[in-house]
């Protein structure tokens, strides 16, 4: 089922870069594996997947220690700053940095640890009250702040675009987070670059890599859907 999944997948992210001119290389590929027993990773890292997406860090680090060592793990769930210490040296991208309190204490556990931490700042761009995430000024602000920090480095913007029947209406959304990437970088702040907007889901990641995406966040297009009550 997830070879089949994947290849659909695949061949989605390859129309949508063909449809927006772009190199299918540009595009990251993450494999959202949340609830998601440690067979099927091991199934999909067999086809060929080491990008993997986790939102709790207990359920990452219990993946990571069974899963081979080459797989770039991503934290994409909101994090608190007692379970920083725990994702040092093993995420490779912390993708839901929202505060710069949250941005000090992966700073100072980087700096413990002795290692550099990528991080992205994620950006509430639809204003949705349920969800976590910085608005657009706050977003630069936290960015112009975070950028002096030692040991982290910014790599770029998350979005969560709302939960929609019809992608097309996400398409503002991701126009909107492109914009505030590209401002964001005319500024030229040090230690911040803007290669990577991590956007898109399984119901907009197409329309996402349209728009720009670097990195498209798929779980259910690739598991099949969660099930919570187990
Ligand atoms: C769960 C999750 C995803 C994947 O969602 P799907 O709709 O299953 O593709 C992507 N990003 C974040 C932050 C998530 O929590």
């Amino acid at each position: 089922m997830i070879c089949e999944n994947l290849k659909e997948v695949e061949a989605k992210i390859e129309a949508a870069c063909k449809r927006a001119g772009r190199d299918r290389s540009e595009v990251t590929l993450i494999a959202v594996s949340k609830t998601k027993p440690v067979e099927m990773l091991e199934e999909a890292y067999g086809i060929g997947i080491r990008e993997f997406g986790e939102n709790k860090v207990q359920e990452m680090m219990d993946k990571y220690e069974v899963m081979p060592k080459d797989i770039h793990w991503h934290m994409i769930g909101h994090l608190q700053r007692n379970k920083v210490k725990y994702l040092m040296g093993k995420a490779a991208l912390i993708h839901s940095v929202d505060s710069l309190r949250l941005a000090e204490e992966i700073s100072a556990q980087s700096v413990k640890h002795e290692v550099t931490t990528d991080i992205l700042i994620e950006v509430n761009i639809a204003g949705e009250e349920t969800k976590f995430g910085t608005d657009r000024e706050e977003a630069i602000a936290l960015v112009e702040a975070a950028a002096k920090l030692p040991n982290i480095h910014i790599c770029g913007l998350m979005t969560i675009a709302p939960f929609v029947e019809n992608s097309e209406d996400n398409r503002k959304y991701f126009q909107q987070i492109r914009q505030l990437s590209v401002d964001i970088k005319e500024k030229n702040i040090d230690n911040v670059d803007m290669r990577i907007l991590s956007m898109g889901m399984t119901g907009d990641y197409e329309v996402a890599i349209e728009e720009g995406a670097t990195m498209v966040r798929v779980g259910t297009g690739i598991f099949g859907a969660r099930n919570y009550n187990i």
